[in-house]
């Protein structure tokens, strides 16, 4: 069985199909506290985004996970 663990904190899943707590987001799998983590800290830029795209969205949130994933933290 293949282990699955959050990219950014390393958390291991036990079972990462099943476990709803955890995300596909831009080829990063993460934990829903990383996640919520990384949700928190694109709001400001979201918000300030006029106007909204969705491309501009998806490519702000893969960069906020590769640069969490290095860091090893959201
Ligand atoms: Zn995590």
């Amino acid at each position: 069985m293949q282990i699955i663990s959050c990219d950014i904190c390393k958390k291991k899943m036990d079972d990462p199909i099943n476990d709803l707590n955890f995300f596909y987001i831009g080829g990063h799998g993460i934990c829903e506290a990383c996640k919520d983590n990384i949700d928190y800290s694109i709001k400001p830029t979201v918000r300030n985004k006029e106007p909204f795209a969705m491309d501009w969205y998806h490519k702000l949130l893969s960069d906020s996970l590769d640069k969490a994933s290095q860091k090893g933290k959201a």
